[in-house]
């Protein structure tokens, strides 16, 4: 039998390392294309020394500095993460603010998929019932409900999806002043506005706790009910479980039953209809990353959000610890000085919130992360940024807000997966793309989540779990740009409720998880 050829991955000229590309990795002895022989075996999706690398040399990937040699490395080598020490993160203060370098990208007419159109101008890609809850102690009454809903009353109603529970942890025992629980408020004021719930949450309260049901009721909807009838002489859509009128849980069931049926009514009415490729707004995100994400899987995710920008949509990035060491190439792409500030606003504030909580960057990556091939957090950003493509940074949003601009948006968040998911639903995303290396079943039930793969061993593994094979761009067996428009024909179909994401075709939902930066009492 043959030995497989050995295949590995430089991606810049100025690279002294390369990743194996060999699904089983390669042994001690096998030589490299570039004449390269290996001292030691060299696990799949980890680095091996191109050259000698003298101790305290710079280490290269992407073109770009990812660590110092810990000792002298000499050519074959593995080089593990213990090799590479972890470089000082780019100063926010010392980075020239020189932005509009990324040239807008060429317009991408005549794409189109079918949602369903909302008066407030957004559009969904699901049909959903959303309850909200302004506290954790309704929690137990909205999940018997949300049951309920779906035995009693969701047969009735065949093109509504879903029910959605948005239970959390927040609303009382919190400094709800705080200036941080500006954060966790917003979010959920904003995933009650989402596309998918068609103006129709619902929301569920206690009465006695810190953030008041009402809070959450979007800003417009709050003064059209204030008895003027604007909203059909219902009232607001908010139920509190201490309202006296209640004798007891059976009372409280039929009143939120009833307004539940009232919602499912109006979801049941809403139909599908063509709409232009700008009405998307996609989230990406990567999870479970290895070596090969930012060669594979995220190189054909940007590609897709170049696609969705060029077609006049919007592309939100996000997980500011998986950017934060890759801003200097960042901060060029901002449109104007206005975007690249509230870039490197977004970065102090994260530094100082990591920073208070005794914890720095190296927080970041995971252990499979490491095992995954990647050494630390510089060479994992880089890879990262991958995913957001090429064009220009037009605007820059905190936290649970909403995003307010066509194009590519940086959504600061933090880089763990729940908690991004979360904040991209609150910021209006209809649809999100997430690379994964090592593997996760994660999945949204606000709307679908693509998964891309990187590697080839993760494919083959999880072939139901995920939806698209990136790991082919490693082998040869396909280019970043079909991988990027099979992705982007995929987002349209997925869209349009033609095709399912897998998540959703198996039902794996992840728990919605609030981001509160602000102190609990
Ligand atoms: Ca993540």
């Amino acid at each position: 039998m043959t030995q497989e050829r050995a295949r590995v991955i430089k991606i810049h000229d100025r690279d002294n390392v390369a990743i194996v590309a060999n699904a089983g990795g390669l042994p001690s002895g096998a030589r490299l294309p570039d004449g390269t022989v290996l001292l030691e075996a060299v696990p799949p999706s980890h680095k091996v020394a191109l050259a000698d690398l003298p101790a305290g040399a710079e280490v290269i990937r992407y073109g770009q500095v990812i660590g110092k040699a810990a000792r002298p490395i000499p050519r074959g080598s593995w080089v593990d993460e213990s090799l590479v020490l972890l470089p000082e993160p780019p100063a926010l203060d010392d980075l020239p603010l020189d932005t509009g370098h990324a040239p807008a990208l060429p317009p991408l007419p005549g794409y189109s998929f079918d949602g369903y159109r909302n008066a407030d101008g957004t559009v969904g890609t699901k049909n959903l019932l959303g309850i909200l809850t302004s506290v954790q102690c309704v929690a137990g009454v909205v999940n018997v409900l949300a049951r309920r809903i779906r035995e009693e009353l969701l047969p009735r109603y065949p093109n509504v999806d879903d029910i959605v529970a948005v239970n959390h942890s927040y609303g009382c025992g919190v400094a709800i002043n705080a200036p941080g629980a500006a954060v966790p408020i917003r979010t959920l004021q904003n995933l009650a506005r989402h596309p998918n719930f068609g103006g129709e949450a619902m929301i569920v309260g206690l009465g006695c706790e810190k953030l008041e049901a009402d809070r959450l009721v979007p800003q417009d909807e709050r003064h059209a009910c204030a008895g003027c009838g604007g909203c059909g002489g219902e009232g607001p859509p908010v139920l509190l479980l201490q309202d006296e009128a209640f004798r007891g849980f059976g009372d409280m069931m039929a009143a939120l039953m009833r307004m539940a049926g009232e919602r499912l009514e109006r979801l049941n009415r809403r139909r599908r209809e063509p709409c232009p490729a700008s009405d998307l707004v996609a989230g990406v995100q990567c999870g479970g990353s290895d070596a090969f994400s930012g060669v594979t899987a995220n190189p054909a995710v940007g590609y897709a959000a170049d696609l969705i920008v060029r077609a006049g949509g919007t592309v939100m990035f996000s997980e500011v610890t998986e950017v934060r060491d890759a801003i200097h190439l960042l901060l060029p792409r901002t449109a104007d000085i206005w975007v690249g500030r509230a870039l490197l606003k977004e970065m102090a504030w994260y530094d100082r919130y990591l920073a208070a909580g005794g914890a720095d960057r190296s927080a970041n990556p995971a252990p499979g992360n490491k095992r995954g091939g990647l050494a630390n957090v510089v060479e994992k950003a880089l890879g990262s940024i991958a995913k957001s493509g090429s064009g220009p940074i037009v605007d820059v949003i905190g936290p649970g807000e909403r995003v307010q601009k066509s194009g590519l948006v940086f959504a600061a968040t933090p880089a763990s997966d729940f908690v991004c998911g979360t904040l991209q639903l609150a910021a209006g995303m209809n649809l999100q793309l997430f690379t994964t290396g090592r593997g996760t079943p994660y999945g949204l039930q606000m709307a679908p989540v693509l998964k891309v793969s990187s590697s080839q061993a993760l494919s083959e593994r999880w072939s139901d779990l995920v939806d698209v094979d990136a790991s082919r761009i490693a082998g040869g067996g396909a280019t970043i740009e079909e991988v990027g428009w099979e992705i982007f024909r995929l987002v349209l179909d997925v869209a349009s409720g033609r095709k399912r994401a897998a998540a959703d075709r198996l039902g794996l939902y992840n728990d919605l998880v609030l981001f509160n930066p602000g102190p609990v009492t």
